[in-house]
């Protein structure tokens, strides 16, 4: 099954998660993509992938992605968080990352750690382990 994957990056993260995205644009190329607004718009453009975008984080894209995550629509979640920034939506945040907790979804908070699952999906992809 194609993997549904989900890029969320705060303002502060979002060049970040670009130069991710085009690390694994191949990768990506393969996946089922969905992110907030502003985030899907950036790889969008920027890699030319097809990106479903939800709204914006702060008026309700982290809250819409954690609603399908818990229909169990979403297989992993890329999520570079800002920790330097207080955010409006903090609660959204912290309610998409205990969704993933709760329906046990590899949720990457950091680039080395999304390198670590993103690199784990490719290998399953080719049918390693
Ligand atoms: P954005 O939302 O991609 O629309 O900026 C991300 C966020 O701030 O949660």
């Amino acid at each position: 099954m194609t993997p549904r994957v989900a890029l969320i990056a705060h303002d502060h993260k979002k060049d970040d998660i670009v130069a991710l995205a085009g690390e694994y644009v191949e990768l990506l190329r393969g996946c089922q993509l969905v992110a907030t607004g502003t985030t899907g718009g950036r790889i969008a453009g920027a890699h030319g992938l097809t990106v479903e975008r939800m709204l914006s984080g702060p008026n309700g894209g982290d809250l819409q992605i954690g609603a399908r995550l818990a229909e169990g629509a979403i297989d992993v979640v890329v999520f570079l968080r800002d920790p330097m920034t207080p955010q409006p939506h903090e609660p959204d945040i912290n309610a998409l990352v205990r969704a993933c907790d709760v329906h046990n979804v590899p949720c990457a908070t950091n680039i080395a750690t999304a390198r670590m699952i993103l690199d784990a999906l490719a290998r399953q992809m080719r049918g390693g382990a």
